[in-house]
């Protein structure tokens, strides 16, 4: 007799675990192929250079909401996020290709606007629009684009890479991104109830911005170079601090501590939070969406590191296998992924 099986709802398993679930029994046939899934982009061996290769989608309704999202500053950040993970691997991006779906509600001048948006990214990070897919949809929109970027071979970075002892650092400040939404969204349901009352944005510039218009951290990158920092672990935060330091963590076999006081904030994600009546400590720790770069390097790189403005060092890594939050008394606390779950 079969037994029933009861069916796993995608919502349990969450998105990391239907990734895994879908791309466990996969195996490398090609030993061009040195990277598959598991970073932050795929990498190719090319012979003198390699290249990275990644994808990101965004779907209206989930990953952007066209009530407030312009559909330039959508365009960019389409662009953006996938440049992002070209840098978390030390890669310098080349090309793009573009797809999208798109229903007939949209004007064509929604859709030139959008990819005003497009071709501005790639001014910005300095990458071609080699190509992509048109194709209808029943309902809204949905952008994915794929990035390819260059690197020699022994300049590419992985997640697995940290090293016993190395610090920990992040560029910028977290959890702002998350804030823009929590106003975005606070605007929205204020005007969705009465139509009469304009939508309060002034003052929140800051975090509106790094939730619409977020910039990926080329400069990093090529502080990098420029500097020669000896980078053993690299990562961009798309999905929330907590979430990439586990990935870290997981990757390279190793665990961590961070100290609270260190995380990066800005003093308007602070006051969007207390208005909010939110912690912004929780915010930098699993809001997502700030494309910052967390990576870590061996202390002999302390003086470099903690010189450079705009870069924190937020920790360390740790034998234990755990990513703990240091509070003062005891063994502190584990830190636990809340950031963007798919389902
Ligand atoms: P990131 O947050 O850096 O964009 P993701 O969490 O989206 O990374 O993806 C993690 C890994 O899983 C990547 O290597 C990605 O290529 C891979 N991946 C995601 N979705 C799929 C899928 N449907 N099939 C195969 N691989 C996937
Ligand atoms: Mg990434």
């Amino acid at each position: 007799m079969i037994k029933d099986k009861t069916p796993i709802s995608l919502s349990d398993i969450g998105e990391f675990g239907l990734i895994n679930q879908l791309t466990k029994n996969i195996k490398l046939k090609h030993k061009t192929s040195l990277k598959g899934i598991g970073d932050d982009a795929a990498v190719i061996d090319c012979g003198d250079i390699c290249r990275v290769i990644t994808t990101d989608m965004l779907t209206e309704g989930i990953h952007f909401n066209l009530m407030y999202s312009p559909m330039k500053h959508l365009g960019y950040k389409s662009v953006m996020v996938n440049v992002s993970d070209v840098y978390a691997m030390n890669a310098i991006p080349k090309q793009i290709t573009v797809s999208i779906s798109v229903s007939s509600k949209f004007s064509i001048e929604a859709i030139e606007e959008l990819y005003e948006g497009i071709h501005l990214a790639c001014e910005t990070y300095d990458v071609d629009l080699i190509g992509g897919d048109t194709v209808s949809s029943l309902t809204g929109l949905t952008i994915s684009v794929t990035a390819i970027g260059e690197a020699k071979k022994e300049e590419i970075k992985y997640r697995s890479g940290a090293k016993l002892n190395d610090l920990i650092c992040v560029s910028g400040n977290l959890g702002g991104a998350y804030m823009g939404l929590q106003i975005l969204e606070r605007e929205k349901d204020i005007y969705e109830k009465d139509n009469s009352i304009q939508p309060q944005l002034e003052g929140y510039d800051y975090i509106l911005e790094r939730q619409l218009k977020p910039e990926a951290r080329k400069d990093i990158v090529e502080w990098f170079k420029a500097e020669n920092i000896k980078v053993n672990a690299l990562i961009d935060i798309s999905d929330g601090l907590s979430s990439e330091l586990i990935h870290i963590c997981k990757e390279s076999g190793k665990g961590c501590q961070i100290y609270p006081e260190k995380i990066p904030i800005d003093s308007a994600t602070t006051d969007a939070a207390k208005e909010l009546e939110l912690e912004d400590l929780v915010t930098a720790l699993h809001g997502g969406e700030d494309y910052e770069l967390l990576f870590t390097v061996p202390m002999s790189e302390y003086k470099k590191v903690n010189d450079f403005e705009g870069v924190s060092i937020i920790g360390n890594i740790t034998e234990s296998g755990k990513a703990v939050l240091v509070t003062g008394e005891g063994e502190g606390v584990e830190l636990v992924a809340q950031g963007w779950e798919g389902f």
